[in-house]
């Protein structure tokens, strides 16, 4: 069995581009009434603790979520700079909806990706929430947290090797959908999963919305799943759009007494098949003000490209 476990990454800078992204791609698809159906192929334990054991061992969010929060209080305080751009209204979106899980100005629980989701799915009696998460201890974790939601209907919870079972699902009978797909990568066969999912996924429901998280790591499966990706879209005629977010350097230093230090994770992407076509210059704003905030050294970068 993996051992992978999101509670000691939540919030980290991978978490604020994954789900600043899918908060505005779930804007957009919810201005409609239309039935909605959503699959988190790759749920996790739905809600973690920023002061918690795992959080703290890591300390990952307080190079993200919690850095960003700092920041721009920072910014607020001092007023130095008048011409500062106020936050941009996604990136203030996440902010607030991770912040609507908090009481008064504590910053001690993070929202996974389920409950983002189903915070933005309330009020649509029509939509459904399907989650698959593998992990014994983690699904029964994302089952008692879902139990407290009494969303009845609205929400299920699979413990299921989603790379099988998205298939069974697909297309759905409302014909319009949101995937979001965001494994662990702990298995070197997980990118190549990846790929096969989607392209089935698109395959059996090519106007879907899909959207797959990826680390940027120097590993070759890591370099070619974007591009897989792109070529699949491509190949199918669909729209498509990649988002990176860098905030360090990739490269291995040494420390005082000559050990090598590895940087954890420098970057990650997402890459969305059919998005909204707001989304672009949603996140071109967005990122940009992330990474210039979750900066640890001077490669900060973020890149968003669009095709079809
Ligand atoms: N999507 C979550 C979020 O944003 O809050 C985080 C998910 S975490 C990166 C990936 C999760 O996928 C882990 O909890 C892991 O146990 C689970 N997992 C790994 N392989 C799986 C599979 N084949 N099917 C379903 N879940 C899987």
């Amino acid at each position: 069995m993996f051992s992978y476990r999101h509670a000691f990454h939540a919030g980290n800078h991978a978490d604020v581009l994954k789900h600043t992204a899918l908060i505005a791609v779930l804007r957009h698809m919810t201005q409609k009434d239309t039935a909605l159906n959503v699959f988190d192929t790759h749920a996790g334990a739905g809600l973690y603790r920023l002061d918690g054991d795992y959080a703290q061992t890591s300390g990952e969010a307080a190079n993200g979520y919690l850095k960003l929060v700092e920041a721009l209080a920072n910014a607020a305080k001092n007023g130095t700079d008048k011409n500062a751009p106020p936050t941009h209204p996604a990136l203030q979106d996440y902010l607030d909806l991770v912040a609507s899980f908090n009481k008064g100005v504590s910053h001690t629980v993070y929202p996974g990706s389920p409950f983002i989701i189903h915070n933005l799915l309330q009020g649509r009696d029509r939509d459904r929430l399907k989650l698959f998460e593998l992990h014994p201890t983690d699904a029964k974790t994302l089952r008692a947290n879902i139990a407290q939601l009494e969303a009845g209907r609205l929400v299920t919870v699979d413990q299921e090797d989603s790379f099988e079972a998205l298939k069974k699902f697909l297309p759905p009978p409302s014909r319009r959908a949101l995937v979001l797909c965001d494994p662990s990568y702990e298995m070197k066969t997980d990118y190549a999963r990846v790929v096969g999912m989607m392209t089935d996924a698109v395959k059996r429901f090519a106007t879907g919305t899909y959207m797959v998280w990826y680390p940027i790591i120097p590993r070759p499966e890591a370099h070619d799943l974007p591009r897989k990706l792109k070529t699949l879209a491509v190949r199918e005629g669909r729209p498509w759009l990649n988002a990176t977010l860098t905030v360090k350097s990739s490269k291995l230093t040494t420390d005082d007494e000559g050990e090598v230090v590895r940087p954890g994770l420098p970057a990650s992407g997402v890459f969305v098949i059919n998005p909204p076509h707001t989304l672009k210059a949603t996140l071109v704003g967005a990122l940009g003000q992330a990474a210039k905030f979750l900066a640890q050294d001077k490669n900060k970068a973020f890149e968003v490209e669009s095709g079809g």
